[in-house]
């Protein structure tokens, strides 16, 4: 049965219509410790190779089902050299030609070695947005949770996206630094974007359905998680110092107790008025329940 996949599968929330096309499985940095999405042993890292996903790709077509977005699956595509993107692209151009947009994440070393006239390339065939999970601007915090990236390896990748004129999706974990490093997280997270001007930015909750053990290890003196009160504390620091022009903000996944969307700088004031009223007139707000929350 085609596409073929290695579970668990994870994809944007934005790619729900998408066709998951898993090139990869699995992450070949996979050492983050607040991430468990590959860490079953099915998944270790490994690249599908060429044929394979031609086959998916043929037989994808030959069903007839409409496809104008693909995803690129899992969490590291990107790693994919210039030449294997090219192929994958050419691929899926040659299969699915009412594909209109495909994208992937992409952490920020994986554009180390790709040129911007190589990623203007993959671009004009389609590779047009990156979901670019940067977690945080401060390098304490990137260090802790053994993302192996910091405030300048995501500045240069995230313009190397921009110079090629593909769009960029950010992710920023609320709470990833705990109580201990709140300030500094979101402080430094806002310099990242207002230096980068992604064209999307959104925020999820850090949680731990399998525990906290793995994570812990990165704080000496003890992880303390944000509640409630401090991820909306959080939340203002960061809104407060956005100076972004126009980025389309969501703080709507499951995870969050509250729900926040807009254009940043457009809405700016009165994104600020609902995190300050869920800090001071929680009464007032309409708050995800626990039970509500997809964790
Ligand atoms: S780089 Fe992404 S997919 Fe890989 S371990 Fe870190 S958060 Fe998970």
């Amino acid at each position: 049965m085609y596409p073929s996949y290695i579970e668990p599968v994870f994809r944007p929330p934005s790619e729900w219509k998408s066709l998951i096309l898993q090139v990869t499985n699995g992450c070949s940095w996979n050492r983050c410790t607040f991430c468990e999405m590959y860490t079953a042993d099915q998944k270790a890292f490994r690249p599908k190779p060429q044929g394979d996903i031609e086959q998916e790709l043929k037989a994808v077509s030959h069903s007839g089902m409409p496809v104008d977005r693909v995803f690129l699956a899992d969490g590291d595509a990107m790693t994919l050299s210039f030449r294997r993107l090219e192929a994958i692209l050419a691929a899926i151009n040659h299969y699915l030609p009412d594909v209109q947009r495909i994208s992937s994440y992409c952490l920020p070393r994986n554009l180390k070695n790709k040129t911007v006239a190589e990623l203007t390339q993959l671009r004009e065939m389609g590779l047009s947005l990156m979901y670019v999970g940067c977690e945080s601007g401060d390098d304490e915090v990137l260090q802790r949770v053994q993302k192996g990236e910091t405030w300048d390896s995501s500045l240069v990748a995230l313009e190397k996206i921009r110079q090629a004129g593909m769009k960029s999706s950010v992710m920023i974990l609320n709470g990833l630094g705990g109580s201990q490093l709140s300030e500094q997280h979101a402080l430094h997270s806002a310099r990242l974007m207002n230096a980068a001007q992604p064209e999307y930015l959104s925020t999820l909750v850090v949680s731990f359905p399998l525990g906290m053990e793995r994570f812990q290890q990165g704080f000496e003196e003890g992880f303390e998680p944000l509640d409630q009160q401090g991820l909306f504390n959080e939340m203002e620091i960061l809104l407060e110092h956005l100076t972004l022009n126009k980025t389309i903000f969501r703080s709507d996944h499951a995870s969050n107790y509250l729900i926040l969307k807009g254009v940043l700088g457009r809405d700016k004031a009165a994104l600020l008025d609902k995190v300050r009223m869920a800090i001071r007139q929680p009464e007032r707000i309409a708050l995800r329940e626990e039970w509500q929350r997809g964790l």
